[in-house]
């Protein structure tokens, strides 16, 4: 499935004191069993895109089509889309609200028509594809680390077997370790499952490790895109959108790859 979002504009509270254009005149594509980094400061336009791409918000302007169809066509349309695309938001206090881990993760299949078999079985592959262990399935989600919960949350995104995952800064305000744990869930999940994933974060070392293509949002524009390295070449265009530059050796690599003369050896330390 692929998604195509054409000269999307959207501006919050029109014709208001509060008028404020998010997105302006956006045109990207995302491919099926891509890996996509959404990047950009803060107030950039991430969020306000991607609650584009699953229905939530509709444009002021422009479309976005999926295999070529506008998911605003009707009411059974924007259904589809939102049982194809999952998207796991920022704060998962905002998702996760019933009285046990396993509750919590069956209540969308559980709205979806399928038997008891059937949510049982994508509930336990959800939380398994996450890592979390069956000890947790009867406990509270509120009883969970940060970590723990962003994933549960996840993994009730992921127990309706979307095709596309969005991901909104899925490793915010964790510590190393759950940051970790986090990346590599979805890492797996794209490896092994092949489903789209788009991962929103303002960490270019987070979306460096992981993704085949980079878009930069900058001004509630699409700024730049392009795979980590060439993207990471711009460094000094990336500094004035306000992205930390990601490791050093990191942007030594790529600019050495574009064919730069880089003396990337005075980052190894020398054996004695
Ligand atoms: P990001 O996810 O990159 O931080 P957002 O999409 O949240 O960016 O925000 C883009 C712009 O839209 C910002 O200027 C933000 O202040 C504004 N904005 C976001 N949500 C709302 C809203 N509900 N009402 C008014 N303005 C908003």
């Amino acid at each position: 499935m692929s998604i195509k979002i054409n000269h999307l504009t959207y501006i919050y509270n029109p014709e208001t004191a509060f008028e404020k254009k998010a997105l302006d005149n956006v045109s990207l594509e995302i491919k099926k069993g891509e890996f996509v980094g959404l990047i950009g400061h803060t107030g950039s336009g991430k969020s306000t895109l991607i609650q584009h791409l699953n229905g939530i918000i509709t444009p002021s302007k422009g479309e976005i089509l999926l295999d070529g169809e506008n998911i605003h066509r009707d009411k059974a349309k924007l259904k589809e889309v939102r049982r194809r695309i999952g998207l796991a938001f920022q704060y998962p206090e905002y998702q996760l609200f019933e009285m046990t881990v396993y509750k919590d993760v069956a209540f969308g299949p559980t709205n979806m028509q399928l038997s008891k078999e059937e949510i049982h079985s994508n509930v336990v592959s959800a939380l398994e594809t996450v890592g979390i262990a069956p000890e947790l399935y009867e406990k509270s989600p509120f009883e969970l680390s940060g970590g723990q919960k962003r994933r549960v949350a996840i993994a009730g995104v992921l127990a309706m077997n979307p095709e596309v995952l969005i991901l909104d800064e899925p490793t915010a305000g964790l510590d190393p370790k759950g940051r970790d744990e986090i990346l590599q869930a979805i890492k797996h999940l794209h490896e092994e499952r092949g489903i789209t994933v788009i991962l929103v974060s303002h960490s270019m070392e987070d979306v460096a490790k992981l993704v085949d293509r980079i878009i930069v949002m900058h001004e509630g524009k699409a700024a730049m895109e392009g795979t980590p390295k060439e993207v990471f070449c711009h460094v000094q265009e990336l500094e004035a959108m306000g992205l930390a530059a990601p490791q050093v050796s990191y942007v030594f690599q790529a600019l050495k790859d574009k064919g730069f003369d880089v003396p990337l050896d005075i980052f190894t330390v020398e054996e004695a």
